[in-house]
């Protein structure tokens, strides 16, 4: 392991605003990471906004690019990120990316945010849960579910603190070293609970960390969340806990300065979901503060 690598991020885009590509390569560059990111769709803007134009890439699409590096090889990566899929057909086109790659860097390290919903709401053709089931989770390195997305994954329903820890172990038994679920909420308080598995058949390693909700939505954090949960875990291979703090504390400080920025501009936090101001935040990035501390089970 290094602190550094080359990372095929293949997610969406947005003209305007920040989700997927938009709000993963920035702070991946900025943790020194080369960064060749995929466009899965071009979107005007993000799906919560009344409306979106824009054009979705198919799976043959996608591995047109795939050919075109390879014809000179160009595939040697270290890492690839996948966040929100809309089809069966380029997620298997994903599958088929990854095995690629493997054979070319058989130490790739695959980070998957298995995106298919929230709260209790499916966000994608119901078909796909299969796919990630059966075929995506025994591919990926580390994987980065909701609370929702967990429960889809592994048919468990996540009512406490002891059901998020055997979801990941069930997780873990499917393939990925690392799982972290990145909220989900017990007896009203928001948490992030990470599990790893240093050998096969050994006990995980397990914690959480206890967030401060700040009382707004916001669009881009899942991805945000995932790519920084990449780029630390890979400079502290052995510490997923403490990638994990610095991930949760920069979000923090992003998130705080989103809302207070929105507060100054005489905006109402609650009328909608607030665009986070990555830019603005590199510092923060950088160099987080850690303030929220995780707990070893
Ligand atoms: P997902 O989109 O995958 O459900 P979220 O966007 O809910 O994931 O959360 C990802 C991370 O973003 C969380 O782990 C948390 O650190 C941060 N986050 C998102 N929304 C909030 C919020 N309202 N208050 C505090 N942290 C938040
Ligand atoms: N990708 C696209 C195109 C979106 O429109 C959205 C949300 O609207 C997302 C991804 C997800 O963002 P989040 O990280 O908040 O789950
Ligand atoms: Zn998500």
């Amino acid at each position: 392991p290094s602190d550094t690598g080359r990372v095929l991020s293949i997610q969406s885009h947005t003209v305007q605003g920040y989700v997927g590509n938009k709000s993963a390569v920035f702070p991946l560059q900025l943790l020194g990471y080369d960064v060749d990111p995929i466009n899965s769709v071009q979107f005007s803007n993000h799906t919560g906004y009344p409306t979106f134009k824009g054009q979705v890439l198919n799976g043959e699409q996608l591995w047109d690019l795939i050919e075109g590096l390879e014809a000179n090889n160009l595939l040697f990566y270290t890492h690839v990120l996948t966040g929100y899929i809309g089809s069966v057909s380029f997620l298997d086109t994903i599958l088929k990316v990854i095995n690629k790659l493997r054979s070319i860097n058989p130490n790739l390290t695959y980070v998957c945010d298995p995106v298919m919903g929230d709260e209790g709401k499916l966000y994608v053709p119901e078909e796909l849960v299969h796919v990630y089931r059966e075929k995506v989770v025994p591919l990926a390195s580390m994987l980065t579910p909701n609370q929702f997305e967990a429960e889809k994954l592994t048919g468990l329903r996540i009512n406490s603190e002891e059901d998020g820890r055997e979801a990941c172990a069930i997780l873990h038994a499917a393939g990925p070293s690392k799982v972290v679920i990145t909220s989900i909420i017990i007896g009203g308080i928001l948490l992030l609970i990470g599990s790893h598995q240093k050998e096969k058949g050994l006990k995980p390693e397990q914690f959480k960390i206890e967030i401060h909700k700040i009382p707004a939505y916001f669009t881009g954090t899942g991805d945000l969340m995932t790519a920084l949960l990449l780029g630390w875990s890979n400079k502290y291979p052995e510490n997923l806990d403490k990638a994990a703090e610095l991930a949760v504390s920069t979000l923090q400080g992003l998130l705080r300065r989103t809302l207070d920025d929105y507060k100054q501009a005489g905006y109402d936090p609650s009328s909608s979901s607030l665009e986070i101001r990555l830019i603005q935040s590199q510092d923060e990035i950088r160099s987080p503060k850690v303030e929220l501390k995780a707990e070893r089970y």
